[in-house]
């Protein structure tokens, strides 16, 4: 009897889960996965701590990084033996603690990581993991990251990669200084007019170089 109410919960939160977010709409390709990983490094992964950032790679791995599926459905004692070691050396087993666990879930669902979608059962709870893009917070900590860097780094934006390819395409990627044939991997930019003797980094004060052409012209100046 308990066993078939059980079935039947379990029933319920898979249709509920179903209802809440159909698959198609919300399955990631593989072909995004880099792009998505690397926005977790970037914009989420910074604002969580070391236990929110274990918690959510493991169910990252665990969803769309196993087959593209965001919900995957988990319990608490997985989460205490499968995903870190407790920091606390005296833990039994280096076992994290169920209140940890809770803790950490709550802190990933407030920062809306993952977003719960229906209640536990035997197998656990079904979660919805959200990527960057999703994530307000990520999208907020992305903008201010990107104003800081255009300011330390003015020449590191959008801008400045499509300026370096068009420069390597005019001199078709070949050193200026020491004609070696180079590619979009090796080659680099200098200036003719090193920008302190107030020149600008337009396309006319930039040449193609090959790393050490680059690095010479600099411990000459
Ligand atoms: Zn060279």
């Amino acid at each position: 009897m308990n066993s078939r109410i059980e079935r039947i919960r379990q029933l319920l939160g898979e249709l509920e889960a179903e209802t809440t977010a159909p698959r198609g709409d919300l399955g990631f390709s593989a072909l995004e996965l880099p792009e998505i990983i690397g926005e977790i490094v970037d914009d989420l992964q910074p604002i969580l701590t070391a236990y929110d950032a274990a918690f959510y790679w493991f169910l990252f791995r665990h969803s769309i990084a196993k087959d593209g599926n965001p919900q995957i459905r988990v319990s608490r004692s997985t989460l205490r033996r499968a995903v870190v070691k407790s920091s606390y050396t005296d833990a039994a087993e280096n076992m994290i603690s169920f209140g940890k666990v809770q803790d950490t879930l709550r802190a990933l669902e407030e920062i809306g990581a993952i977003q719960k979608l229906g209640e536990p059962n035997r197998q656990g709870t079904l979660y919805r993991v959200l990527i960057p893009d999703e994530i307000e917070a990520c999208r907020k900590f992305r903008a201010e990251r990107m104003a800081e860097e255009t300011e330390l780094f003015p020449l590191s934006d959008d801008g400045w990669h499509k300026k370096r390819m068009q420069v390597f395409e005019r001199d078709g990627y070949k050193c200026r200084k020491c004609e070696k044939q180079l590619t979009r991997f090796t080659a680099t930019v200098d200036y003719v007019k090193a920008p302190e003797d107030g020149s600008d980094d337009s396309a006319e004060n930039l040449i193609t170089t090959c790393a050490e052409c680059n690095t010479r012209g600099r411990t000459n100046q």
